[in-house]
């Protein structure tokens, strides 16, 4: 791994979870990890760093620790934006649970997998807290993708047994078996930036031994725990009437709430249940794109963090629409002013949570849901390097520089109005993991590899019917210099072709012209 150096603006919250904005440091990183972050660089140590690769930032870019989605579901991506004609009960029956049980095609799998975490770590999302699936094998290759294309990742394949008509649960033998297999399959994958976590579905569709047979698992291997808690009206009425006590502590008797367990949503949650949860150390993960689309209420994460209980943000595709971290920051930003404007349960000098506040849950927050916070969330020497480079005169942006902008205003221009394209390089423990601007493949475009060979096939043809035609210079010159971008920019816009795509055709073609040159 290289030795790196970042010059330029940075921001920040710090250990005491204030935002910091620092416009010029310097940020020595070797081996992923963060070396020293200097303002008024020594240029000796500078020097003696011997940095194989520096990275200069311009005047419209600044950096950011990387986005940590705590909650959201791989195996959904498909129904993006699908299904909010109904409420989570009824949304999971009809949308959710048949797409599910397509997993048991791992060619499927690989296919939505590819696509869900590219266009994750495109959107600046460094970390993911996935539930991935009821079978093993889609499960095991989520996290072969994370660990290939270099997201920081906690993979949870699902635990469901209680009974359904349709098949999809497993018996408590199965699904404790399944899962210590899964947990081995990630072991073997042996990065240590992808790991498992426990992962019982929630109350409804889990007993009382399931739940407590994984918390010893989780236990004995000491990993991390993730469900929902108290998401909906009915369906807190429901875990009540099952189990004869509150949702919480459902997850209380069996041993499920450590100091790392994340419990997605917590609308509901009566005031004894907090303190159970704060107690414990358990981080709540506030889903708020999820809870307008599904209907399911407007969470007052203030009152959550009063009681000191740790809040991160979760994108919960796909009760949310969106797995743009931007977009889930945006929809906490207004449920929070709603809440402020609105709710009857909320004192009458509410005061709406800012986008610093969710700043700060987006990365620190996110790392100290998770229990990461030790290895990144902010820059503190000695972490790891996981970073954005937002650029806000970035191409195909919302914003336009009329004037200069502090920093200040920058981070909140980009919060509040930025888009992907602003998000220029994304790094993950100190590997560049989005090298471009554009888009990566869709599904149902070619992939890369196709592309190039396309092109290709199109060159050769073409030279054949020059050569057989005897073609002048002229006309072969006009093919080359004209009709060929023409032809390649269609077949690269048809898929969406990533920066290394267009660069490869764009060396095709300055090939051709030379070689025409030399002719
Ligand atoms: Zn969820």
């Amino acid at each position: 791994m290289p030795r790196q150096i970042f010059i330029g603006s940075m921001i920040h919250a710090d250990e005491n979870e204030e935002v910091i904005f620092k416009k010029n440091v310097t940020i020595l990183v070797d081996d992923g990890k963060i070396i020293d972050v200097m303002e008024n660089p020594d240029q000796q140590k500078i020097d003696n760093f011997h940095a194989d690769e520096v990275n200069n930032l311009s005047s419209g870019q600044f950096i950011i620790p990387g986005f940590i989605d705590c909650h959201t579901h791989a195996v959904q991506f498909p129904n993006l934006g699908l299904g909010f004609d109904k409420t989570l009960l009824d949304w999971l029956e009809t949308y959710t649970f048949p797409l599910e049980r397509q997993y048991t095609d791992q060619e499927f799998a690989e296919k939505v997998f590819e696509i869900v975490v590219k266009e994750t770590i495109f959107n600046g999302t460094t970390t993911a807290c996935y539930f991935a699936s009821l079978y093993t094998e889609a499960s095991a290759i989520l996290a072969q993708k994370c660990s290939d294309l270099g997201q920081r990742a906690f993979i949870g394949k699902i635990n469901m047994n209680a009974p359904r008509h349709d098949g999809y649960y497993e018996s408590t033998e199965k699904s404790i078996e399944t899962t210590k297999a899964f947990i081995e399959a990630v072991e073997k994958i042996g990065n240590p930036l992808v790991q498992p976590i426990i992962t019982p579905r929630f109350a409804l569709s889990c007993d009382m031994e399931l739940m407590k047979k994984l918390a010893n698992i989780a236990k004995e291997k000491d990993l991390r725990i993730q469900s929902h808690v108290s998401e909906n009206k009915d369906e807190v009425k429901a875990v009540k009437e099952k189990f004869g006590k509150a949702y919480t502590n459902v997850y209380d008797t069996v041993g499920l709430l450590t100091n790392k367990t994340i419990l997605a949503h917590g609308i509901y949650l009566e005031d004894s249940e907090l303190d159970i949860l704060a107690k414990r150390g358990t981080a709540i993960i506030h889903c708020p794109c999820s809870n307008i689309n599904l209907k399911s209420g407007l969470c007052d994460v203030r009152k959550i963090k009063d009681k000191n209980i740790v809040v991160g943000l979760g994108t919960d595709v796909s009760g949310g629409s969106n797995y743009s971290f931007l977009g889930e920051i945006r929809s906490a930003l207004h449920v929070s002013i709603s809440l402020h404007l609105t709710g009857d349960d909320v004192p009458r000098d509410y005061v709406p949570l800012d986008y610093k506040d969710f700043f700060i849950m987006a990365t620190l927050g996110g790392a100290k849901a998770l229990s990461i916070e030790d290895k990144v969330g902010n820059f503190m020497p000695g972490k790891e390097f996981d970073a954005l480079i937002i650029d806000l005169n970035a191409e195909h942006s919302f914003l336009n520089n009329f004037r200069e902008y502090t920093l200040e205003e920058n981070l909140q221009r980009f919060i509040y109005s930025g888009n992907d394209h602003n998000i220029v390089s994304v790094y993950v423990k100190g590997r560049k993991v989005k090298m471009t601007d554009v888009a990566p493949a869709t599904c149902e475009g070619l992939v890369e590899q196709e592309v190039i060979e396309e092109v290709s096939e199109a060159l050769i043809m073409k030279g054949r019917e020059r050569e057989h035609a005897k073609e002048d210079n002229k006309e072969w010159n006009l093919f080359i210099c004209f009709l060929l971008p023409l032809e390649m920019a269609h077949i690269g816009l048809r898929v969406k072709c990533s920066k290394q795509v267009a660069t490869t055709i764009r060396g095709f073609i300055i090939l051709i012209k030379l070689s025409i040159v030399l002719d």
